[in-house]
């Protein structure tokens, strides 16, 4: 059979079948007919996620690119992206941010960087990041003096 490359790749992850399916809209006996065509150890089984923690999950998704930006490859889209473990779904924007800061965000979370869909922790300020660079703005001004 013709292997198509998204399923490999998803597979070789260890992306539940199931879970591949919804990525690509195809169906689960095309997940495991090309799961038996690349001969891959037997899938996990029980269903839910593979991974041991939020952040593996989270790593196993999340693929680094240029210039420290991060993209996603796991369930939704830019702000909707979600990491699925033990049954929740959780804003994969937050992992992301525990991961960086090693602590929860507070508040809302605000992408900093300008790549659409990006989910770098390091790329989300919260409440606090943001009230901190607003006060060391305001004495950026008050020394400097700045836009009134
Ligand atoms: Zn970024």
């Amino acid at each position: 059979m013709k292997v198509r490359a998204d399923i490999a790749e998803l597979l070789r992850a260890g992306t539940p079948h199931i879970e591949i399916a919804r990525q690509l809209h195809v169906r689960r006996d095309t997940v495991r007919e090309t799961h038996k065509a690349l001969r891959l150890p037997a899938p996990v089984r029980g269903g839910g996620s593979p991974h041991a923690t939020v952040e593996d999950a989270y790593r196993a998704h999340a693929v680094p690119a240029a210039d420290g930006h991060v993209t996603w490859t796991g369930y939704g889209v830019g702000t909707r992206a979600v990491v699925c473990h033990g049954g929740r779904r959780i804003a994969v924007q937050r992992v992301a941010f525990r991961l960086h800061h090693g602590r929860d965000a507070e508040g809302r979370l605000t992408r900093t960087c300008t790549m659409p869909g990006c989910v770098a922790g390091a790329h989300y300020a919260d409440r606090r990041i943001r009230e901190a660079n607003a006060r060391s703005d305001r004495a950026f001004a008050a020394i400097f003096g700045g836009p009134r």
